[in-house]
């Protein structure tokens, strides 16, 4: 199947050939042509499946086919939510590359930049608004963006902005949209309150549900590496030193957990930044960056700041402590083996997470295999201490994204 196939016009099929891409993944075969004749879609995928190409480019032209793009002042006509700064910059990208040949403006807005600048840029008008809820909601309270003509709404990751207590925001958002507006709801999990979210809002919406390119079964090689609690870190660095591993994503329950870690593995002279989301804008911009070049060679980061990050191809994912929700695991994991390459997700697990690994094996519905590494075995005569619940994942945090 070719995307000239999916009735897509030549601006978008010159920007999609000029990414690279020659045919179009299992999402983008089923959203494309449903997006183009105006349904709601309840899309099941996360990030790797090629999902934003999946909407942008249908969004891109039903823009062109629906409103009048010159119109002045240009009200938002289509508007997509992320729960994450790093993921509505890179959607952000996304509709700019794919719509470099057509007469539309986009932007994006979150948190933790100056709001000027985005004042400034709405006032010029714009056709599709790329944004994280708290920041659109000081906008609408300033009066700064007009959602009156929104003919298109995109959730992006809403179970993760469930997750992140902006369910209130996105309400609020939701009330100052037109009704008679098309709606696409993307998730990778389907808990009750996804189920609810998509009652309240799809219209006899699309179903559709893919696995990710590479499923984790797949092409993502797990191992769990019992070991004790406080020889994690130089197991860490043991590994990555000994491996000579250039590229490894590290994750930790907390974010005082990750920037310990990373100076930890300074320390020990192994390059290393931490991304989290007390960290500035510029901060993780620029932790990130480091990263993709290759001059740090370990992000330690949080799961809600590591949600949606798109490194190709990552070689290398270490869980230094196992998630709190199991279903973290799924999407921890996802960052590596992307693109068909091989990947490999190590865990560093100690006596007091045994609960919450029987928890991810049964949401895998099978066993890791567990390889002790020599030196490292872990004692016997340990017993469990409790792992602190961090307060931050359930409490309403429109400030942090
Ligand atoms: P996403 O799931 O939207 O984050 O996309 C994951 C990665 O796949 C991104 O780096 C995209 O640039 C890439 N991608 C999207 N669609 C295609 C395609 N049809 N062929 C090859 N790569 C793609």
């Amino acid at each position: 199947m070719s995307f000239e196939s999916l009735g897509l016009q030549a601006e978008l099929l010159r920007a999609v050939s000029e990414k690279g891409y020659d045919t179009p993944t299992p999402i983008q075969q089923q959203a494309i042509p449903g997006i183009l004749e105006g349904r709601d879609l309840m899309g099941g995928a996360q990030t790797g499946t090629g999902k934003t190409a999946g909407f942008t480019l249908p969004l891109l032209q039903r823009l062109m086919q629906t409103g009048k793009p010159r119109m002045a002042g240009r009200p938002v006509r289509a508007l997509v939510l992320t729960p994450t700064r790093e993921l509505a910059a890179q959607v952000g990208e996304s509709v700019r590359d794919y719509g470099k040949y057509l007469p539309l403006r986009s932007a994006t807005i979150f948190g933790g930049v100056k709001i000027n600048p985005q004042i400034r840029t709405l006032r010029k008008g714009v056709d599709i608004l790329v944004a994280t809820p708290g920041r659109l909601l000081d906008h609408i309270g300033q009066g700064t963006v007009d959602l009156s003509q929104l003919g298109i709404l995109v959730l992006d990751e809403a179970d993760r902005m469930l997750d992140m207590g902006f369910i209130r925001d996105i309400r609020r958002i939701l009330a100052h949209l037109s009704v008679d507006r098309q709606t696409l709801l993307f998730s990778a999990t389907f808990s009750g309150e996804i189920r609810k979210l998509a009652r309240d809002l799809l219209r006899e919406p699309m179903h559709i549900e893919v696995a990710r390119q590479n499923s984790a079964a797949t092409s993502i090689s797990q191992t769990i590496h019992p070991v004790d609690r406080d020889r994690k870190r130089e197991l860490l660095s043991r590994l990555i030193g000994a491996n000579d591993w250039r590229q490894v994503l590290v994750f930790t329950r907390t974010k005082h957990g990750a920037n310990r870690l990373a100076d930890q593995l300074q320390k020990d002279g192994i390059t290393a930044s931490a991304i989290h989301g007390n960290k500035s804008q510029g901060a993780r911009t620029r932790a990130l960056g480091e990263f993709k070049t290759g001059k740090v060679r370990v992000l330690v980061a949080t799961d809600i700041a590591a949600r949606g990050l798109d490194i190709d191809q990552l070689p290398h994912v270490i869980n230094y402590e196992l998630p709190n929700v199991a279903e973290d695991y799924v999407h921890r994991i996802g960052r590596t083996g992307r693109a068909g390459n091989h990947g490999e997700a190590l865990s560093l697990v100690c006596v007091d997470e045994l609960k919450l690994l029987r928890d991810i094996e049964r949401l895998l519905r099978r066993e890791i295999p567990k390889v002790v590494v020599e030196g490292f075995e872990p004692d016997p005569a340990q017993r469990p201490q409790p792992i602190q619940k961090p307060h931050a994942r359930r409490r309403p945090a429109r400030r942090r994204a």
